[in-house]
């Protein structure tokens, strides 16, 4: 007879679960006959014995199955199905650009993406910015706007992975978020439920990044790769760098212009290109698209040139209930915030060097701006955010601006210059520039 409180006691003494005590916890999580106090308690005590590989692929599947599976062989698709996922940042923009770039190299992408956590932006935030887009279709359209546009990012349904929502809730209240098991077999019962054949990771490191630490981040890759190269998908993780924010502008609507105007060809941010051609160029690889990286960025330049990517981009948008005018009309349908000021470098910082950046402050600044949630339930103010951040290494004059604030009213304004400032260290030397992409980690599918 399965008793939840055995399993919980096993784990806490170091024991090893086996696949069923696995698979009847988190059946228990579904029909509620576990209580929340038993899954707290497991979580803590995976949090301080941790698990094995066997046990995390085990949890993972179990949660993955507890909802509905995506089966993708009654479209016929002519190319494969790969997705991304990144553990989160500030200016984190790259999914509104990889998916119509994957798509538009013949790969499909059922993107199924979350909202902002603490002060990191969320995908689906950015779409509400969008008139009429609607980001929980049901299930058909969903399936066909992937089959059409090659790409659909949409949020999470109730129907996917439900063993997480619990799980969730329950570590989220209960300090047990941080457990790399625990977020692996979170992370990938949703992205495998989607019917993956390649999968790639971004995973954050630095200090706007969820891991504290590098090698805390470099613990997490491993584990995702590994789980998933185990279940049969093609899974591959690229570090990257979160000690600034990836592009230069962090809030909803102004990253989703931005990332128009980088699928247009009007401006992309080098930082940012660099990580969205590099992740691209992963699950090119990965779905048997192009044979090498070189020849999957190579790729990724031409459909950004002939604006196929941007093409796919305006079909995702149209076929999801969006203007069908979008790309040429950007500017006409998003928010935008009633009061837009450059905050200018003050007289003290002049002929000294933009340092360090606190990123987790910055993302703060929008969160403050009402651009992210504080509770679960707030209502964003989609209109705000940053434009025009200053990168690190450069030389600030008189004049300079160092961030460029969408506000709803001055008081708006001058709190969130405040905080962008708080979080700019200046200094008479020039700071060594980090590399954006620090590493790379690969599996062997099974
Ligand atoms: N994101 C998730 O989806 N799950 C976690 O456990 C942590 C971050």
């Amino acid at each position: 007879m399965f008793l939840a409180q055995e399993v919980i006691r096993k784990k806490r003494d170091a024991i090893d679960l086996s696949d069923s005590d696995i698979q009847q916890f988190v059946s228990g999580i579904c029909d509620e006959s576990v209580s929340e106090g038993q899954i707290a308690a497991l979580a803590m005590a995976v949090y301080f014995q941790g698990m094995s590989a066997r046990e995390k692929t085990a949890l993972t599947v179990a949660m993955r199955d507890s909802g509905d599976v995506m089966d993708w062989s009654q479209e016929n698709l002519n190319g494969p199905v790969l997705d991304k996922h990144s553990t989160g940042g500030v200016g984190d923009v790259v999914s509104l650009m990889l998916g119509p770039v994957v798509a538009a190299c013949g790969g499909y992408v059922p993107m199924i993406s979350g909202r902002g956590l603490g002060h990191t932006g969320g995908t689906l935030d950015k779409f509400d910015a969008i008139p009429g887009y609607q980001t929980t279709p049901d299930n058909q359209r969903f399936r066909d706007t992937v089959k059409q546009a090659g790409v659909a990012i949409i949020g999470q349904t109730g129907r996917l992975a439900p063993a997480d929502s619990r799980f969730y809730a329950t570590r989220d209240i209960t300090a047990t978020v941080e457990s790399i098991p625990l977020i692996t077999a979170s992370i990938l019962a949703k992205k495998l439920a989607e019917g993956l054949d390649g999968l790639v990771m971004d995973v954050k490191s630095g200090n706007g990044a969820f891991m504290s630490t590098h090698e805390k981040s470099r613990e997490l890759a491993q584990s995702l790769v590994g789980v998933g190269s185990e279940l049969g998908v093609k899974t591959t993780a690229l570090i990257t760098d979160m000690n600034e924010p990836l592009a230069s502008a962090a809030g909803n609507s102004v990253e989703v212009q931005l990332a128009v105007d980088y699928l247009t060809g009007k401006h992309r941010d080098p930082r940012l290109h660099q990580v969205t051609k590099a992740l691209s160029a992963e699950l090119l690889v990965s779905g048997k698209l192009a044979d090498t990286a070189e020849a999957a960025e190579t790729m990724v330049e031409n459909v950004l040139q002939n604006g196929r990517a941007a093409e796919c981009f305006g079909k995702m948008v149209r076929a999801l209930g969006g203007p069908g005018d979008f790309l040429e009309r950007s500017g006409q349908h998003l928010p935008k915030a009633s009061l837009v000021k450059p905050l200018i470098t003050p007289a003290e910082y002049h002929g000294q060097y933009l340092s360090a950046v606190d990123t987790r402050e910055l993302g703060m600044a929008v969160v403050c701006l009402g651009g992210g949630r504080r509770k679960a339930d707030d209502r964003l103010d989609l209109s705000v955010g940053i434009t025009d951040i200053l990168t690190r290494g450069k030389k600030v004059e008189s004049g300079t601006v160092l961030a460029t604030i969408h506000a709803s009213n001055e008081t708006g304004w001058r709190e969130a210059a405040e905080r962008v400032l708080s979080a700019l260290t200046f200094s008479a030397d020039k700071s060594e520039k980090t590399a954006v992409i620090y590493e790379r980690i690969a599996g062997e599918t099974k």
